[in-house]
């Protein structure tokens, strides 16, 4: 999978299409989900151009990853979620139902989510 620089993330981290945002850093955006799927859906963006996690895991540098998952866990802590318990997700590919092809981590929250896949 090629990066589309039209992808609806990229025009959001480029401030072409608004968002609600939670948090910013050198690392990432993150904003609500447009189509919350629990209580609190927010979702992690980093600002470099990739496809997937897959994308990400094979071509970010390490001080990259490490300063963007540790910005999912600040993100995480902003909305009060890891004394009840949070998920984060994110969707590889078609098998995955990822709409989006630039990476990103689901933070749910704010319920009990049970188990894994419904
Ligand atoms: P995926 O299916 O790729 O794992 O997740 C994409 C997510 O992006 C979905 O949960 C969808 O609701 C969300 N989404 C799609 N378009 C927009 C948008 O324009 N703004 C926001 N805030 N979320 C969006």
């Amino acid at each position: 999978m090629t990066y589309d620089s039209s992808n609806i993330f990229a025009k959001i981290l480029k401030g072409e299409i608004p968002c609600k945002k939670v948090f910013e850093n050198e690392f990432c955006l993150a904003f609500h989900d447009i189509a919350p799927e629990a209580p609190v859906h927010v979702l992690v963006v980093p600002k470099m151009n990739c496809t997937s996690f897959d994308d990400f895991a094979r071509n970010a540098t390490a001080e990259f990853m490490h300063g963007f998952f540790i910005s999912v866990q600040k993100v995480a802590e902003m909305l009060g979620l890891p004394e009840k318990g949070y998920r984060i997700i994110s969707n590889h590919g078609a098998f995955a139902s990822q709409s989006v092809a630039h990476f990103h981590v689901h933070i749910l929250g704010g319920k009990n989510l049970g188990r894994l896949l419904p």
